[in-house]
């Protein structure tokens, strides 16, 4: 087989490119491993249960994510239902603490979020972290390297943030958005977050989405870069690179060879790592990409017989293993009568455990934050993510990430893992494919 461009993975990163080639006209060849297009979005049947890859949030301000969705004839607001609110439970508070996130949309709880929650955080713990952010986006902007060496807790502390603060929301929101304790991963990662925030703060909401993630946003991508001309082959994992004189020439699959002009790696970061392993490891360009550590995440999701809370919002639970999680009957999966989906923190004690130890774990810890889930239980799957994360660690890992375009004739990156703006997000992800999509065009 021969074709113009090879992209290989069907994440966001790799069918962002997908659309963006093949719409100008470019002949796509789109070979993914597993049966379904999606990558870390997916959502698939998992022996006789629907599950998705891990709960997500759609973030207000992402650009590039909703035009390629609306170029894919998704209407943003069709699989999206916002949020206003962010909820953190605890096993020391009676009432969980409620938190608006939405400056414009929802003002009011805005401030009542502000200024309420007292039995959770006095007015001085509040108090204590605006110096923590006046700092950190001043740095983010002026100072990164240094955020990326000092860990979110040490930087809280050295600006006087109260331990209450620290507990009751500084902790649970970075561990909930990035599984890891707050004192193992780097300021600059939980800056980096919140920073495009500032200057879209009238966009600043969170969604959830309305159905499977692949069945409402990757399908439909898949399908537009096909009416485009592109073909999108699934469960066709790519064996290795076709190397020959040092450029990248095309692709070797299970039981025959695709040549190309060009091949974007879109995969996450350890598949990446195995894929060029073979051909560049003396290469001193890619040597900091192939010593970027992985780091993983850790699932569970569970159907139940009735709702496992009142509403179907993100919440976050500090001082248990549930990072963060949230009740998706009413959103994401309609077909159950309840559905908790939680992310599992710290993801490394989770990723050998036995499934029905990971159930007892959640189990003890969802009572305690007020859930008395066990007799409601109709089945569950534990979803792991072994190495697919760049590890988000306080040691400057930030400046190995590699560029979407590379010295190796015929090869681009993409992946959320290499250098955009919006690190391990949906939107970083649709930004590095559009960026190596633009990269190989303005070669032609
Ligand atoms: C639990 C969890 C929660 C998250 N929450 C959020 C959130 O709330 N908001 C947010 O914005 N982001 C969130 N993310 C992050 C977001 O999902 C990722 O940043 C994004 O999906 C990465 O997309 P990608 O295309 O770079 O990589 P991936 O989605 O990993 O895609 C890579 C694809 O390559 C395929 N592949 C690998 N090797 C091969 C091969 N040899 N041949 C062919 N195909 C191959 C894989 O199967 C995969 O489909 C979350 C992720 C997880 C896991």
């Amino acid at each position: 087989m021969k074709t113009d461009v090879v992209i290989i993975g069907a994440g966001l990163a790799g069918l962002s490119c997908g659309l963006e080639l093949a719409e100008n006209g470019r002949d796509v060849f789109l070979f993914e491993a597993r049966d379904w297009v999606g990558g870390r979005t997916a959502s698939w049947d998992e022996n006789g249960m629907l599950v998705e890859s891990g709960f997500h949030r759609y973030i207000g301000y992402y650009q590039a994510l909703p035009k390629v969705l609306e170029r894919a004839g998704v209407r943003l607001d069709d699989i999206i239902r916002w949020e206003e609110r962010i909820e953190i439970r605890t096993p020391q508070h009676n009432s969980p603490g409620l938190f608006g996130v939405a400056p414009v949309h929802g003002p009011l709880k805005m401030i009542a979020g502000i200024i309420g929650n007292n039995e959770m955080l006095s007015p001085l713990d509040k108090a204590s972290l605006i110096p923590f952010f006046v700092a950190g986006f001043k740095d983010f902007f002026l100072n990164p390297d240094k955020l990326d060496y000092i860990s979110v807790y040490d930087y809280a502390r050295k600006y006087g943030v109260r331990q209450a603060a620290i507990d009751y929301l500084l902790g649970p929101f970075s561990t909930g958005l990035f599984f890891k304790p707050i004192q193992e991963y780097s300021a600059l990662a939980f800056f980096g977050l919140f920073a495009p925030g500032l200057t879209r703060f009238y966009k600043m909401r969170i969604g959830a989405f309305l159905g499977g993630m692949t069945e409402v946003m990757c399908a439909p991508i898949a399908r537009a870069i096909e009416r485009h001309g592109g073909k999108v082959y699934t469960g066709t994992p790519v064996q290795g690179l076709l190397v020959e004189e040092g450029q990248v020439v095309g692709v070797a699959l299970e039981d025959e060879e695709v040549r190309a002009n060009q091949v974007v790696l879109a995969t996450s970061l350890d598949k990446a790592q195995q894929l060029l392993q073979p051909h560049f490891s003396q290469h001193p360009w890619f040597k900091p990409l192939l010593n970027l550590p992985a780091m993983p995440a850790v699932t569970i999701q569970i159907d139940l017989d009735r709702p496992a809370l009142p509403t179907d919002r993100t919440t976050f639970g500090p001082g248990t293993c549930l990072a963060s999680f949230a009740e998706q009957s009413r959103t994401t999966f309609k077909h159950v009568p309840g559905r908790l989906s939680i992310i599992l923190t710290p993801p490394e004690k989770f990723l050998n455990m036995p499934a029905e130890e990971v159930l007892s774990s959640v189990i003890r810890d969802a009572k305690q934050l007020g859930m008395d889930i066990k007799p409601h239980i109709r089945d569950f799957r534990v979803i792991s993510h072994h190495a697919d994360f760049y590890s988000f660690a306080p040691k400057g890992y930030h400046k190995q990430r590699p560029g979407q375009q590379t010295p190796i004739r015929g090869l681009k990156l993409a992946g959320d893992y290499t250098k955009q703006p919006y690190f391990a997000t949906m939107e970083g992800a649709v930004v590095s494919g559009l960026d190596a999509a633009k990269a190989i065009l303005t070669e032609a």
